[in-house]
C-alpha cells in the first residue's frame, strides 16, 4: 500500500541531485513537494520562472505509478516532454495534434506500463475512455499546470478545464496539484472550487524579486524623464523595454530612442510577421538594444539580461505589470523598473471598462484590477509592499529598494486644496452641464485673466484667483490625485474636461479629509506637473 512505498520510495532530495543535478530545492520547493509524496493535494502560486515545475516532477518520481500533467498548449507539452527524456525520465504526450499511429504507440506504452509521467491536454484527458484506462492503473499525481484556465474571470479561460472537477470525483485518493502564475483571488477561488481543493493547503510564494528596484512617476515630460531613467539604469550591456501603450506609440519611441543615438527595435502585434522574426531575434541574440513595444512582446522572452524595464502608460492590472516588470533581471543582478501614468491613463481605463460588453461580473473584476494598479502608482507606503499584497503576499513593511521607501513622498493635508480645486470645476458648469478642461480650470483657480475667462465670466467667481498660493504643477497633482481617488473624472472621449462625480461631495462638505502626496521630484530633475 501507499504508506509502505512512501517509505521505501526515493527522497525528494536524491531525485533532485540525481534527475535534475540541482544542488537545493528553491523556496517552498521542499514543503510542497514533501506534502504531494504524502499523498496530499493543493494549488501552488508561483510567478513565471519560479520553479513550479519541479514541485510535480520530483513528487511523480518519488510515487509509485503513472503521474498525469495536464496541460493547455501543445507546444509546451513537447518541450516538457522531450526536457523529461534529456533527464532519462519516460515521458509522453496525449493531444489531438498527435497523428492515429503516434497516439496508438502512446496509449500502448501506457498499457505497458513503459510511462512515468503523461502530459495530456484536457479534452483528452477527460473523454471517457482515457478516464477509464487511467482508472485501472496506479495513479502518482495529477498535476494541472496553468490551472488559472478554469476561471472564467481571466483573459485565458479553457472551457475544457471545467471537464477537470471530474478528477476529484473519480480519483478520490490521488493527490491533484494545480499550478498557476495567476494570483488573484477571484481566479485562485475559482480554482479551489472547479478543482474541488477547498479543503487543500494553498502554497503561495516566490513573487519577490527583490533585485528590481521600481519606480512610479506622474509622466510629466516622458521623454526627458525615459532619457533619464535609462541612463540610470543602464550601464551600456543588456537590453531595456518600454511598454507604450498603443502601436503607433512604439514606432515613435523607437524612432526618437535611435535619434538619441541607441540601438532601438519596436513590436507590435501590428506589424509583418517577418519583421515581428526580426525584432525578435535582434532581441533574443544577446545585442545592447532597446525594445520600444506593446504587451504583444513578451511571450518567450528569455533573456536574462534584461537590465530594465519601463512603462509609458497605466496597466491594466497588478498581475500585468508585475509580469512585465518581471522580465528584467532574471539574471539575479541589479535591474530596474519605471512606470510613468497619467490622470488621462486611469479615466480612460475606467472609461474602457464601462463602456465594454462584458457581462457586470466582469467589469467588477476588471474595475477592481484597475484600482489596485491605481493604488500601486499612487502609493504613499512602500510601492512592493502594495504589489505582492496584491498576489496575497506579505512583504516587508519597508522594501528599501523601491522609490518610496528610498525617498518617502511627503504628505499635507490637502483638504481645502482639494475643495479649492473642486469649487472651482463646479461653479464653471455651463448651463448646459458642459464642464472646462484642467487648463481653464487653473487659469480661473489662479486668477489669470485671460480672453477664455473674460469671455465666459469667469473672472467675477467666488473662486477666481483663490489657488494662487500654489503653483499649477502642485494644482495639476492635486487633479491627478482627486482622479485617482475617483472624485473628478475626465471626459476622455471628448477634450478632458473635468466631471467631478460623486465621491466630490463629501469633500466639499468638509466631511472626508483628503491626504495629498506633495509632488516630489521626478527621475527627470524637475518639478512634476502631473495632470496628463
Ligand atoms: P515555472 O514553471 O514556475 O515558470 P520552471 O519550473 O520552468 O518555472 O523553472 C524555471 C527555471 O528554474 C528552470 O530553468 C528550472 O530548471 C529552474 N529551477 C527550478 N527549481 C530549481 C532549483 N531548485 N534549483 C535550480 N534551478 C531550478
Ligand atoms: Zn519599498
Amino acid at each position: 500500500d501507499n504508506t509502505t512505498f512512501e517509505l521505501a520510495g526515493p527522497e525528494p532530495a536524491d531525485v533532485l541531485h540525481r534527475v535534475f543535478g540541482h544542488p537545493g530545492f528553491r523556496g517552498r520547493q521542499e514543503e510542497i513537494i514533501r506534502h504531494v509524496v504524502a499523498g496530499g493535494s493543493g494549488l501552488v502560486l508561483m510567478p513565471t520562472g519560479g520553479g513550479k515545475s519541479l514541485c510535480y516532477q520530483v513528487p511523480a518520481l518519488c510515487r509509485e505509478g503513472l503521474a498525469v500533467v495536464v496541460s493547455p498548449l501543445i507546444a509546451l507539452m513537447e518541450d516538457q516532454v522531450a526536457a523529461m527524456r534529456q533527464q532519462g525520465v519516460a515521458a509522453a504526450a496525449l493531444h489531438s495534434d498527435l497523428d492515429e499511429d503516434a497516439a496508438r504507440e502512446v496509449r500502448r506504452a501506457l498499457a505497458e506500463g513503459e510511462v512515468k509521467l503523461l502530459y495530456v491536454s484536457p479534452e483528452r484527458l477527460t473523454l471517457e475512455g482515457t478516464l477509464s484506462r487511467l482508472q485501472e492503473r496506479r495513479i502518482a499525481l495529477f498535476a494541472v499546470d496553468e490551472a488559472h484556465c478554469v476561471s472564467q474571470w481571466g483573459h485565458h479561460f479553457r472551457p475544457e478545464y471545467r471537464g477537470l472537477s471530474v478528477l476529484a470525483e473519480r480519483f478520490p485518493g490521488t493527490p491533484r496539484l494545480a499550478l498557476t502564475a495567476t494570483a488573484d483571488p477571484r481566479t485562485v477561488a475559482d480554482i479551489l472550487r472547479q478543482l474541488s481543493l477547498a479543503d487543500s493547503p494553498v502554497f503561495r510564494g516566490g513573487f519577490d524579486r527583490p533585485n528590481i528596484g521600481i519606480a512610479a512617476a506622474p509622466r510629466d515630460q516622458e521623454r526627458s524623464q525615459l532619457r533619464a531613467f535609462v541612463r540610470a539604469a543602464s550601464d551600456g550591456s543588456g537590453a531595456g523595454i518600454v511598454y507604450c501603450g498603443t502601436r503607433k506609440k512604439t514606432e515613435q519611441t523607437a524612432e526618437w530612442l535611435r535619434a538619441d543615438g541607441h540601438d532601438a527595435l519596436c513590436f507590435h502585434a501590428g506589424m509583418d510577421a517577418r519583421a515581428k522574426r526580426d525584432a525578435h531575434r535582434r532581441f533574443a541574440r544577446g545585442d545592447a538594444v532597446i525594445m520600444a513595444a506593446t504587451i504583444a512582446f513578451g511571450m518567450g522572452i528569455d533573456r536574462p539580461d534584461v537590465r530594465w524595464v519601463a512603462h509609458t502608460d497605466l496597466p491594466r492590472s497588478p498581475e500585468s505589470w508585475y509580469q512585465e516588470i518581471g522580465r528584467a533581471g532574471r539574471d539575479g543582478a541589479p535591474a530596474r523598473a519605471l512606470l510613468l501614468y497619467g490622470a488621462g491613463d486611469i479615466a480612460f481605463a475606467r472609461h474602457r471598462i464601462e463602456s465594454s460588453p462584458a457581462p457586470a461580473e466582469q467589469k467588477r473584476i476588471e474595475r477592481d484590477r484597475l484600482e489596485k494598479m491605481v493604488s500601486i502608482a499612487e502609493a504613499a507606503t512602500c510601492r512592493r509592499r502594495i504589489l505582492l499584497r496584491c498576489f496575497g503576499e506579505d512583504g516587508p513593511e519597508n522594501c528599501g529598494a523601491c522609490d518610496v521607501c528610498v525617498s518617502p513622498p511627503v504628505l499635507f493635508d490637502g483638504t481645502v486644496a482639494a475643495q479649492k480645486l473642486l469649487s472651482t470645476v463646479l461653479r464653471t458648469r455651463l448651463p448646459s452641464g458642459g464642464h472646462f478642461g484642467l487648463g481653464h480650470v487653473l487659469d480661473v483657480l489662479c486668477g489669470r485673466l485671460t480672453a477664455k475667462v473674460a469671455q465666459f465670466g469667469h473672472d467675477t467667481l467666488s473662486t477666481f484667483g483663490i489657488g494662487k498660493d500654489l503653483p499649477d504643477p502642485a494644482w495639476r497633482g492635486v487633479a491627478r490625485q482627486l482622479v485617482a481617488r475617483g472624485a473628478l473624472d475626465v471626459a476622455v472621449e471628448s477634450h478632458g474636461e473635468l466631471v467631478p462625480t460623486e465621491a466630490a461631495r463629501p469633500i466639499l462638505r468638509g466631511e472626508a479629509k483628503v491626504l495629498l502626496r506633495e509632488e516630489s521630484l521626478t527621475p527627470s530633475g524637475k518639478r512634476s506637473s502631473g495632470a496628463r
